[in-house]
């Protein structure tokens, strides 16, 4: 059969252009309101939150407070706007008020009144917007994420505020504040683009370099060499890549910092030690290369020096290294090692430092490392050097200090010599002592003991995880801290 279109009944489905986005409560738009006049009527906190937005806006705010004791409330912000100026009237809303309003923003709790004040303002041409009252809203405010110029606004149609709030927290924390400045960079650089190329394709292919450019260096402001190299044709992806150390933490991948995070995900390569989880992988870029370099001792495992090669070989490609290491890169972690020989072949490195198993162990057992009357002195002592035995050179009058808290990483194998020896150079053999196993993941595990009995009871923690042992008084046994927040416990007024 063929239709009007001459097609067949299958071939007109095809005709039909199938909608590129589903259905939308709102839609998003971005309101110009430099020098526009936007009436705020009402005084509370969230319409005071409205008038500072509507002034950061470069609004001219009218604030229509009802009475003295509101009005002192905009006092602050009247005084010091953020931008646009914040007039404050002491007394109720007029229709008058409303004239050649561009937007019309209340805190009426009264049904009828916000109504009214509705109705007034569509008769002056403005919309609307009722706090905590959406269905008289024209227009609502998002949930703010600010890059200026880079802006981000996040709406849950009212629905739920505080989960457009727990989005926004997990933008900020991937959106690095250096964005700011590359973007404004752009805004400055685009009329200069329009002279130096005619074509289309050629913008867009500068476009497409200062992208790379700017995820590159987010982290440092763009400058004008940066903007010649681009008109230049330098592809920003021929140059060296650079190499980031990056401290994964303990295990727990909230215990990420945000830069770490943000390092992730603007690699291209990830070099990863054992320590490092699959949680922690998951917060890379996907389209990341990772590759284990794994080196706790056991099994095969790649050398330092060909480790330091192929970073090297890497960044001479271009790539973006991140050799992402357990805890703190700069703690048993060979950091210097890997930076020297970076710095040797000319390749840009920096560092990003992580939390080390030692506080993510002390964090969730609920104890300081240092204590007042306690531990006047931390130190982290390795129990290996690199054939695996006890290094011969650990000073024990140290460990026997009866005011230091030792924290001994990679103590799995020679714990018991470990205490021997300082118990010998005097450390009083019922000094607490606590083994943690796998700290801050969900599999950690720890035994309490003394410096005498801790290196049986470790001896029961499972094959194979991490240990850590923490020795001395402030180590005495007390019951663990829960370490996960209690989600979002701070409302915020940034809907
Ligand atoms: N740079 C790391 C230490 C690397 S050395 C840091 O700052 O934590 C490897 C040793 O660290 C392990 O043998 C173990 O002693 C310790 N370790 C690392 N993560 C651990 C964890 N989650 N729990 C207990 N010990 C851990």
């Amino acid at each position: 059969m063929t239709d009007i279109l001459g097609g067949t009944k299958a071939g007109r489905a095809l005709a039909v252009t199938p909608a590129r986005i589903a259905s939308l409560p709102n839609l998003p738009l971005f309101h110009k309101l430099q020098g526009r006049k936007v009436v705020v009527a009402g005084s509370s906190q969230g319409a005071l939150w409205k008038a500072e937005l509507l002034s950061a806006s470069g609004a001219d705010v009218l604030v229509l407070a009802d009475h003295e004791v509101g009005a002192s409330l905009y006092r602050d912000l009247a005084a010091r706007p953020v931008s646009g100026p914040v007039t404050i009237l002491p007394r109720e809303w007029t229709e008058e008020d409303l004239d050649g309003a561009a937007l019309a923003v209340a805190d009426i709790a009264d049904r009828d009144a916000a109504l009214r004040f509705v109705a007034a303002a569509h008769a002056a041409g403005a919309p609307a917007n009722l706090i905590d009252q959406t269905d008289l809203c024209d227009v609502q405010f998002g949930t703010i994420v600010n890059r200026s110029p880079v802006v981000l606004a996040i709406s849950t149609d009212g629905g739920a505020p505080m989960l457009g709030q727990s989005i926004r927290a997990r933008v900020e924390s991937v959106l690095p504040l250096g964005l700011s400045g590359w973007a404004k960079a752009a805004q400055k650089w685009r009329p200069l683009l329009k002279q130096r190329f005619r074509s289309f394709q050629d913008r867009r292919a500068f476009w497409q370099r200062f992208t790379a450019l700017a995820w590159a260096n987010v982290d440092r402001d763009p400058v004008d060499a940066d903007f010649g190299a681009l008109v230049g044709g330098v592809n920003p992806e021929q140059r060296n890549g650079i190499v980031t150390l990056v401290g994964a933490g303990p295990g727990d991948p909230e215990l990420l910092t945000l830069k770490a995070v943000r390092a992730l995900q603007s690699a291209t390569v990830i070099l990863y030690d054992d320590l490092v989880g699959p949680a922690i992988l998951e917060l890379a870029r996907r389209e990341a290369q990772r590759v284990a370099v794994g080196k706790t001792g056991h099994g095969p495992s790649c050398s330092q020096a060909e480790i330091n090669r192929r970073i090297i070989s890497l960044a001479e490609a271009g790539e973006n290294v991140v050799r992402l290491k357990g805890g703190d890169p700069l703690v048993f972690g060979r950091a210097t090692e890997e930076v020297d020989a970076c710095r040797a072949a000319g390749i840009e490195v920096r560092i990003v430092p992580g939390i080390s198993a030692a506080q993510g162990a002390a964090a969730s057992l609920g104890f300081s490392l240092t204590e007042r009357d306690q531990a006047r002195r931390v130190q982290y002592v390795t129990g290996h050097d690199t054939g695996g035995d006890l290094p011969a050179t650990i000073e024990w009058k140290a460990v026997a200090d009866p005011d230091t808290t030792t924290v001994i990483y990679m103590p799995r194998k020679t714990l018991e010599h470990f205490t021997a020896k300082a118990i010998a150079a005097g450390l009083d053999p019922e000094t607490p002592a606590v083994a943690v196993a796998s700290a801050t993941t969900p599999d950690q595990g720890q035994v309490s003991g003394t410096a005498a009995t801790i290196a049986s009871f470790a001896a029961d923690l499972p094959a194979g995880a991490p240990v850590i042992v923490i020795l001395g008084r402030v180590a005495r046994e007390r019951p663990a801290l829960a370490t996960d927040l209690p989600e979002y416990s701070q409302m915020s007024l940034a809907s």
